[in-house]
């Protein structure tokens, strides 16, 4: 495995300058973590500190990887969500968390949002709350 495949990854920290820019060169491996052994990441830019996994469907999923890499590979294979309940052998709804959570990763296009995109579909955020500094 090469030691510099972080093209994958991106900062996680909101307010970085290389937040959401993958392959930025920010990256580096200041540690290791869990009995697994993840690799924490360390960013040059905000010197934040997180987990490989943090932005992933595999951070805080309280699965095995392997099973958590099963319904996404049958998601990407076209199946519903209860047939791959079945097939991997989990509960429906961690079925759904784990699709809702893939679905910006699986698409390569959003590069610039990647993790932190649960909000608004409609795009730039609304100013809705009257809160002034
Ligand atoms: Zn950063």
């Amino acid at each position: 495995m090469p030691m510099d495949d972080f093209a994958r990854h991106c900062c996680q920290n909101p307010d970085c300058p290389e937040h959401g820019r993958r392959g930025a060169g920010n990256l580096s491996v200041c540690g290791h973590y869990g009995k697994n052994h993840h690799r924490l990441l360390y960013c040059k830019a905000c010197k934040a500190r997180f987990s490989e996994f943090k932005g992933t469907p595999y951070f805080n999923a309280k699965l095995p990887h392997d099973k958590v890499t099963g319904v996404l590979e049958h998601l990407d294979d076209g199946c519903g969500t209860r047939q791959t309940a079945r097939l991997v052998g989990v509960c429906k709804d961690t079925v759904t968390r784990l699709a809702l959570l893939a679905g910006p990763h699986a698409k390569d296009t959003h590069d610039e949002v990647v993790a932190f995109s649960p909000g608004d579909p409609r795009g730039p955020v609304r100013r809705e709350v009257g809160v002034r500094g």
